[in-house]
């Protein structure tokens, strides 16, 4: 598989801007919002989530709950039945995790990394990068400032169609993404396929695990890859 680049769209201006730029990008944007007349005084802090090519870059009032970003997390890229989840320190795996009910601002640092954890069996593992803080407050706690539009994964069998479904036993064979097509052959050499192992290809970490649909919010986003002619 070619390697994926992840790409975001900016809230402010509209452009799509790469994975390793994005953040700083924002922070431009950031900083001026924060200096405009109008914006309402506070504290805030610009994080990013990350799996692997996946990103979210949020910005997060000081005096939001754990909890709060916890909901988010698991509307737009977790939630399949309602598992255990846990905030850590990085490298300090206390069993409970930091409480849910303390706030970011007694929690986060510039600089801090730290580890999410999402169902404790077969858990999907991010980390949340805590970035610059701005003099502003964030009247809906958390703002989605960009994420990664749906990456370019193709087809395993065709490799000329972007992948739609994927089938949780030939994954490991590194044949489980499959275009709408290769899906129907699929379905009648795989009874697997044809009786559980389908599931849809999503804009999330958690894509192809345990009964994982995709999210309930930002769904526009959400979803496969679509070729466009540039
Ligand atoms: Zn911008
Ligand atoms: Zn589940
Ligand atoms: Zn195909
Ligand atoms: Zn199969």
């Amino acid at each position: 598989m070619e390697k994926l680049k992840s790409q975001g769209r900016c809230l402010y201006c509209g452009q799509l801007y790469n994975k390793r730029s994005i953040g700083k990008h924002l922070d431009g944007h950031l900083a001026q919002e924060a200096a405009k007349a109008g914006s309402p005084k506070g504290l805030s802090f610009h994080i990013r989530v990350e799996a692997a090519e996946m990103f979210l870059e949020l910005l997060v009032d000081a005096t939001t709950p754990l909890d709060s970003i916890d909901g988010f997390l698991r509307q737009i890229w977790l939630e399949c039945c309602g598992h255990m989840s846990a905030f850590q320190f990085k490298g300090n795996y206390d069993e409970d995790g930091i409480p849910m009910s303390r706030k970011i601002g007694k929690v986060f640092g510039t600089g801090m990394v730290l580890n999410y954890e999402y169902d404790f069996g077969s858990t999907t593992e991010l980390a949340i990068k805590v970035g610059k803080s701005f003099p502003m407050a964030v009247p809906d706690g958390i703002v989605l400032l960009s994420r990664n539009e749906p990456l370019r994964i193709m087809c395993d069998k065709c490799t000329t169609q972007p992948a739609t479904q994927i089938c949780t036993v030939h994954i490991y064979e590194e044949e489980g993404f499959l275009c709408e097509d290769c899906a129907e052959t699929h379905e009648e050499e795989c009874e697997d396929f044809a009786d559980y192992a389908a599931m849809p290809v999503v804009n999330s970490p958690r894509m192809g695990v345990c009964g994982y649909m995709g999210g309930s919010t930002d769904i526009e986003r959400d979803g496969v890859f679509v070729e466009t002619s540039n």
